[in-house]
């Protein structure tokens, strides 16, 4: 099954200072293992990228054009 795409989640407090309590996603882009990522998103809940990274699957239309995939999921495995 294709991979699906998820942006890591940036928590207020744990990742550093955002200067707002709003739930950010930031980039990059993380490929998600197809079959894992869809039942993720089904749930709403966090899910490990290829390159390990717990990210929320977003649809790809919902990713900015000029958001880059990360580079260990890029090349990794
Ligand atoms: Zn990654």
């Amino acid at each position: 099954m294709a991979n699906v795409i998820g942006l890591a989640v940036r928590r207020p407090g744990v990742d550093g200072d955002t200067g707002g309590g709003r739930e950010d996603r930031v980039g990059p882009l993380h490929a998600v293992e197809g079959t894992a990522g869809r039942a993720a998103a089904a749930r709403s809940a966090e899910v490990q990228a290829l390159c390990g990274a717990w990210v929320r699957v977003v649809a790809v239309e919902d990713v900015p054009d000029d958001t880059g995939l990360c580079e260990a999921c890029q090349y990794g495995s």
